[in-house]
């Protein structure tokens, strides 16, 4: 059973600053004893630019069972022999997050005595387990992970490779990668949702686990969309625990809604914000091109689908040619920056009568999308995989059918035009894909034949002559209403 961590480095700060956090020296493999085996942890690489933790859990079955927490529920002989004989060796994941609260407990709470300043540093993330038992399968490890803000990759492992007819076993391979998480954050996400996943404890749930998981979920599980699937899961569902897990986690959502936490925040939005603009002038770009697009549609009533940090329906409320702005995103994460950037809580009630931010996701249809003017999807496609894109399109343009749709995404072809980008490398690490000018064509064209749309495409950039502008965008515009469709 095991799980890796690695982070890239920047010239503030190397990779080889995971070895601090984790209070674990890169140079030495260690081993610690738990109640259930023994953890190790080594550094399959360390240098500046990437390291690599990993950490390795050997757990004595035996050992387990006769501590009298193993899952045998006595009884028939042959519980007493399942109970030796089981996967929780190899697999059990919240055996895992039982050994990376132990080995890594400072790195959990945020704290490093060496380096004061270095657990706050956001930086890039991507952590593998390469076996997690996920009862629920790759769609709930998404539920839970991505409205974290996490890009997720979850793909069922197969029981066995020489079988595939046999299917799929219950284990899934999960990546997680993200651009700038504290390495805390991220250890408190898997401490909580790891079990979840698993969703057979081994050890009898006691009330001081309420606390638990209210310290582990602090900042992200008030208001997650599966808080409730979280709370009961990781307290074994055992109601009237969870109750009060509930109840208090309400508590600190409304002492969250406090105005004197938002300031500070607002700071941190703003110092964000301006360092994220500074150098994309091209995204200032983008909005101009979707506002002058919308505004020739007529469109009063518009969906931002993906709204990231929430910029664009910033800049749509300036305008009150928008009566209605809906921003819809699938990471929670980003809809909370957003809303703070809009500063929601404080906006008159005109203002905020203009505006929603919801949580969804595109891969499913989702009613609360339809009867709108137009809808937006800024830099969005590319960040689905390529399997993923036919679920976004039927639930776009089949089910909600704005009359309207615009769709932006990078042209692969000018990407020889930027300077710092290596050849051959995407320009955003959570792009799955990049496509020429033809294949956005050919992919806009059969979408529109497909739902009764026309397609327009209009460049934003500078338009080189040779490899076109820097983002590529396509107008769709409604051409078969919506009886004659379903006829
Ligand atoms: N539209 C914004 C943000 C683009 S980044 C802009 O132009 O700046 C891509 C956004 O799509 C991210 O915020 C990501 O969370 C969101 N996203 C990715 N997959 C999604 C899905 N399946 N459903 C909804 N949003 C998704």
């Amino acid at each position: 059973m095991f799980l890796t961590i690695t982070t890239t480095g920047t010239p503030e700060h190397p990779a080889t600053e995971l070895g601090f956090l984790l209070h674990k020296h890169p140079e030495k493999a260690q081993a610690f004893s738990t109640s259930y085996g023994t953890a190790h942890v080594l550094y399959p690489e360390a240098d500046d630019r990437r390291c690599t933790a990993a950490l390795l859990l050997e757990v004595d079955a035996v050992a387990l069972v006769r501590r009298g927490k193993g899952k045998g529920r006595g009884g028939a002989p042959d519980a007493a022999l399942a109970s030796y004989v089981n996967d929780r060796p190899y697999a059990a994941s919240s055996l895992l997050a039982v050994a990376l609260s132990g080995v890594f407990s400072s790195a959990m709470k945020g704290v490093c005595n060496a380096r004061p300043e270095l657990p706050a540093v956001p930086r890039p993330l991507r952590i593998e387990v390469p076996a997690l038992p996920a009862r629920g399968g790759p769609a709930l490890v998404r539920r839970l992970f991505e409205p974290l803000g996490w890009t997720v990759t979850a793909e069922p492992v197969p029981l066995d490779t020489a079988f595939p007819q046999w299917g799929d076993s219950r284990y899934v391979r999960l990546e997680l990668e993200s651009a700038d998480r504290t390495l805390a954050e991220a250890l408190r996400h898997l401490y909580v949702l790891l079990p979840v996943l698993d969703d057979a404890k081994h050890y009898w749930v006691a009330s001081d686990e309420v606390d638990k998981l209210l310290r582990a979920g602090e900042g992200w599980l008030p208001g997650h969309p599966e808080q409730k699937l979280i709370t009961s899961r990781y307290l074994s569902r055992r109601w009237s625990l969870t109750r009060q897990a509930t109840e208090r986690l309400e508590l600190v959502r409304l002492a969250e809604a406090d105005d004197s936490e938002v300031e500070e925040i607002d700071n941190a939005v703003e110092a964000e914000t301006e360092t994220e603009e500074r150098p994309t002038p091209l995204a200032v770009q983008r909005r101009e091109a979707i506002t002058a697009a919308l505004k020739s549609s007529g469109a009063a009533r518009v969906l931002d689908l993906g709204c990231g940090q929430g910029q664009l329906v910033q800049a749509l409320l300036k305008d009150p040619a928008f009566t209605e702005i809906v921003g819809l995103d699938v990471s929670m994460r980003a809809l909370t920056i957003a809303s703070r950037r809009l500063k929601l809580d404080r906006m008159g009630e005109r203002q905020a009568a203009r505006v929603k931010l919801l949580q969804g996701s595109l891969a499913y249809t989702d009613n609360r999308l339809k009867g709108y003017d137009a809808a937006v999807l800024s830099e969005v496609i590319e960040h689905l995989d390529l399997p993923r894109l036919p679920a976004l399109e039927y639930a776009v343009f089949g089910a909600a059918r704005p009359r309207t749709v615009l769709v932006t995404t990078p042209n692969v072809e000018y990407n020889v035009r930027w300077e710092s980008l290596p050849a051959g490398h995407v320009r955003h690490g959570d792009h799955r894909f990049e496509w020429t000018r033809a294949e956005f064509r050919a992919w806009a064209q059969a979408v529109a034949e497909r739902h009764g749309y026309g397609a327009e495409f209009v460049p934003v950039g500078p338009d080189d002559p040779e490899v076109g502008p820097p983002t590529q965008m396509a107008v769709f515009t409604l051409t078969t209403p919506k009886e004659a469709k379903a006829a």
